[in-house]
């Protein structure tokens, strides 16, 4: 369905043509071309891409002293990488770029690049990590946003609602019930704000009230809401689609949600220091790298390229930020290489976002894997409210539960059974009753984590 976009503009005396502020002006232009330059092929935008990238190596290499150090005899300033240098550059990893700290920052990001802030990664293994943007990087995440709602098609008119972890401000919004526009550029229904930390039930009841045709969350707190949703039978009849972030979206919390609450999940995969990495393709069950503002490779264990089909580390470099530029960043995660997208879109094709090392299980003989519990299957055994899975060595786990009542001898072990069905060696579990597992102070959730590599 096509819907009626208006513009928005500075000043209500300004009704005809409209003219929209600064900022909204900045990120409708790179929009615009946006929806040309995703329509380019792969060679034309790494073409591009490099030209980019070439402006940012050589501020780096005036004005970064890590890089300064760490790319010297690899590139000449002024140059222009291609392929094979790109590839000598090394990797970055999150806890290099949590112990070089102040060397990575620039020491004159230019100007014209707008107001400097400071962006903070919530950081789910409890150390964050610390960054600085310009202006420039929150423009390209309104742009990035703006295609997500353009290719999802959502109303611009439509109510929404966000239920996350809230700064100061936005809880006094919320607080107040004060809504806010939701789409750079654009007039916009309200947009209401809600925290994630009120119980399940309080976002379903606020979630009656609230009537949004729009919801978005993270994967976690949406399979809860879901589920109270399902038990409560509550009817949100006016929701239309559900924009996910933050966390891994698996395929079998997707199912659940969508069939529960009626209405198709679009994900978005983003991270505070990066902005929007990728989003789920329109017109096909993929997700694109936004090619305009990040460079995305997904390599092996040698470094070399994954081939589509094949699963590897996830290593972003934003191609704006001049202030800490971060070159050839492992963020952590992992996913699989797509194949070309039959949507015709040259934006490079993420099969799936698969989760962290530390989500990944180590089996006796050092190989790991994804583990999968068949999280949907324990409430069918016993009253399970929330539950947590740790791997405390390669043969045990720990099953950590929020539970409505003590559980039976009988079901630990129809428990202990389900759990480890599918995995491919034998493991004990050991059953941990808590009042509440709590979120990371960034709110998020992590229903597996290994302690073998992160004691
Ligand atoms: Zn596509």
């Amino acid at each position: 369905m096509a819907h009626r976009y208006t513009l928005s503009t500075r000043d209500e005396s300004l009704l005809w043509p409209r003219v929209p502020n600064g900022e909204a002006a900045t990120v409708l232009a790179l929009h615009a071309q946006m929806e040309q330059s995703q329509w380019l092929t792969e060679a034309e935008i790494e073409s591009r891409r490099f030209a980019q990238l070439g402006a940012l190596l050589t501020h780096c290499l005036a004005t970064v002293p890590y890089y300064q150090e760490q790319f010297a005899g690899l590139l000449k300033p002024g140059e222009r990488p291609d392929r094979e240098a790109w590839r000598e550059l090394p990797i970055l990893t999150r806890s290099a770029l949590q112990q070089v700290g102040d060397k990575l920052l620039s020491h004159s990001p230019p100007a014209a690049h707008g107001r400097i802030t400071s962006k903070q990664s919530s950081g789910s293994t409890g150390k964050p990590v610390r960054i600085k943007t310009s202006a420039i990087n929150n423009h390209f995440f309104h742009a990035n946003n703006l295609r997500h709602y353009r290719w999802h098609e959502y109303d611009p008119t439509a109510r929404y609602a966000g239920i996350t972890r809230l700064t100061a401000a936005q809880r006094k919004l919320s607080a107040a019930a004060t809504p806010v526009p939701w789409m750079n550029g654009y007039m916009t229904g309200p947009f209401y704000y809600f925290d994630v930390g009120n119980s399940a039930s309080a976002q379903a009841a606020w979630l009656r009230r609230t009537e949004p045709q729009l919801l978005t969350t993270y994967p976690s707190n949406l399979k809860n809401l879901a589920e109270e949703v399902a038990a409560e039978r509550i009817a949100l009849p006016r929701l239309r689609a559900i924009t996910t972030m933050s966390e891994l979206l698996d395929p079998e919390t997707r199912s659940f949600c969508e069939q529960a609450l009626e209405a198709p999940i679009h994900d978005m995969y983003s991270a505070q220091e990066l902005g929007i990495v990728a989003l789920q393709c329109p017109d096909a069950e993929t997700y694109h790298a936004m090619a305009e503002s990040v460079l995305v490779e997904i390599l092996d264990e040698a470094g070399n390229p994954c081939t589509p089909g094949e699963i590897g580390r996830i290593v972003v470099t934003p191609l704006h930020n001049f202030v800490t530029p971060l070159i050839r960043y492992e963020v952590g995660d992992y996913a699989e290489v797509g194949h070309t997208c039959g949507c015709g879109r040259g934006l490079p094709a993420i099969k799936r976002i698969l989760g962290r090392v530390r989500n990944m299980l180590t089996l006796p003989d050092g190989q790991k894997i994804w583990p999968g519990f068949g999280s949907r299957g324990l409430t069918a055994i016993a009253p399970i409210r929330q539950h947590q899975v740790i791997q405390k060595s390669v043969d045990e786990l720990e099953a950590r539960l929020v539970t409505e009542r003590e559980l039976t001898v009988e079901e630990e072990e129809q428990l202990a059974e389900h759990i480890t069905r599918l995995l491919p060696s034998k493991m004990s579990v050991a059953f941990t009753y808590l009042a509440n597992i709590p979120r990371s102070p960034g709110g998020k959730f992590e229903d597996f984590i290994s302690e073998i590599d992160n004691p």
